[in-house]
């Protein structure tokens, strides 16, 4: 299974959900636990830095700049948010 392919089940559990006869409170945790699966996926997925103000890389997620190191080869997460970083050109 691709990320995207994961990221559409979660859209479609969510829409099921949505519409779905059970409680307020079974819904919205259940709304809760797709959202946090959503984000670990896109996490996951590279994503490339945001060159800010014309002077450093920051987190396309969190817009830290701190936690982004570049290093040749290797992958990168945020150290803040654990964004998958994608260095290439
Ligand atoms: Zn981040």
């Amino acid at each position: 299974m691709t990320y995207e392919e994961a990221l559409d089940w979660c859209e479609q559990f969510i829409d099921n959900l949505v519409s779905a006869n059970v409680d307020t409170k079974r819904r919205t945790l259940g709304l809760q636990a797709m959202k946090k699966c959503k984000q670990a996926i896109e996490k996951q997925m590279r994503r490339k830095p945001i060159y800010w103000n014309n002077k450093m890389y920051i987190c396309p997620n969190c817009h830290r700049a701190e936690y982004i190191k570049q290093r040749d080869g290797l992958d990168v997460y945020c150290g803040g948010c654990g964004q998958l970083i994608d260095w290439s050109e």
